[in-house]
């Protein structure tokens, strides 16, 4: 694999895969870009070497061929908006005639858009025939989307087949997201604490279980702790509870035992009456939740004690939110939990939050800019964390 930041794209055009699947409303106005601005310095960095940027992406999952809700072409405007004078064109097709005449026709310092990738069955099958046609459209192939680095379809995985080692690399979004994935999983600063909340304990058992080869401390918060505490014989009244997945609870509890890491469970939790912004609550130990009454968030002393170990670490993952944090009577874990993080982050530990609702935690409460990386891949970098080789990845780098 070559290396994108020293690679000289003068009189290249490269075909990029970006990751431009962005929320759209009903009037196709973008409702988060993020996706988009975080390739930006991919494709500037091509353009302003001298070369051309073909760019290749899906968009939502459309069933059956071609509509027009999901087309590509409804980013367009913004995309040129986001690349200022660099011109922008569109091909209503990203194989075929359309397609090969807008790249032939494209130079250097221009931009062309390709039609949704998912329009075609072949591309999500990892089609070899299509991810050739794809792959003629550039005479490079750069990957910068690690959104979908986890799928081995045709345009993230398949058409890396068809470029020599030296033409095919990681874009620079991309890039960062491995280095610091990586940094976590295999050369962490030891104490390492991997913070993971969320809903579901099945979401999360295979990233606990490979964190449990690798971190010093684990913290268990959110709706998943409710399970753990459950199967330790806690009374857990009306939270939420996988029965099924009790056994796997107290497994990981063993296991953790056995290899000397410590599982860190909430203390106390702020209970609430109902699901809902205006229930009544209050606070109690997380193994004696009345019934009728469900945690949802992690109480004081919790946080007091998450705080201080998060405090005295060097290497922090966070995934998943510690509590309802979208209600603000049970924000205060998330935020708290958020704070110290960035806190321990000041101090010189690194930390990496990633995957889904952390990262719209961390956005809600400022604090993106006070931790070491926010990733942009959700299912790609939890698939990461449990150990998976990622097709996206494994196939530049062979
Ligand atoms: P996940 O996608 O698995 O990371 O879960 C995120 C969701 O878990 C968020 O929407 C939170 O509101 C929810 N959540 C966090 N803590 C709890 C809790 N104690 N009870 C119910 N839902 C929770």
């Amino acid at each position: 694999m070559s290396t994108f930041s020293t690679f000289n794209f003068n009189g290249v055009k490269a075909l990029v895969r970006v990751d431009f699947n962005v929320p759209l409303d009903d009037q196709f106005n973008i409702t988060d870009d993020t996706r988009m601005t975080a390739t930006i310095p991919t494709i500037k960095k091509i353009l302003n070497d001298g070369g051309s940027a073909v760019l290749m992406s899906h968009l939502g999952r459309p069933k059956d061929g071609p509509t027009n809700k999901y087309s590509l072409k409804h980013l367009v405007a913004h995309l040129q908006e986001l690349l200022g004078t660099a011109k922008v064109y569109f091909a209503d097709d990203c194989i075929g005639q359309t397609a090969t005449d807008a790249a032939n026709k494209l130079r250097g310092g221009e931009v062309l858009l390709l039609e949704n990738l998912r329009f075609y069955k072949e591309e999500e099958k990892g089609d070899k025939t299509f991810a050739e046609k794809l792959s003629k459209l550039g005479d490079v192939y750069v990957n910068d989307a690690f959104g979908t680095a986890h799928r081995a379809h045709a345009s993230t995985a398949v058409i890396a087949e068809f470029f020599d080692a030296n033409k095919k690399m990681f874009g620079s979004l991309m890039e960062a997201e491995v280095t610091n994935a990586e940094k976590v999983l295999h050369a962490s600063e030891k104490p390492f604490t991997a913070i993971i909340g969320g809903a579901k304990v099945s979401d999360k058992i295979l990233i606990i279980e490979n964190l449990l080869q690798r971190a010093t401390d684990i913290i268990i918060g959110g709706g998943m702790a409710y399970t753990f505490l459950k199967a330790r014989g806690g009374n857990i009244g009306n939270s939420l509870c996988e029965d099924d997945r009790m056994d796997t609870a107290l497994e990981i509890l063993k296991k953790a035992t056995e290899k000397g890491v410590s599982i860190h469970l909430p203390e106390d939790s702020v209970i609430a009456d109902k699901f809902a912004a205006d229930a009544n609550t209050k606070n109690c130990p997380s193994d004696q939740v009345p019934a009728g009454w469900m945690g949802l968030d992690i109480g004081a002393k919790a946080i007091g004690i998450f705080s201080e170990i998060i405090n005295k670490s060097r290497t922090i993952l966070w995934n998943g939110p510690m509590g309802v944090f979208e209600m603000e009577k049970f924000q205060n874990g998330t935020k708290s939990i958020a704070l110290s993080v960035a806190e321990a982050t000041a101090k010189g530990a690194f930390s990496l939050v990633g995957g889904g609702d952390s990262v719209a935690a961390v956005n809600k409460f400022n604090l993106a800019d006070k931790v070491s990386y926010v990733s942009t891949g959700g299912g790609a970098l939890l698939e990461y964390f449990e150990g998976k080789d990622l097709p996206g990845i494994a196939a530049i780098k062979k």
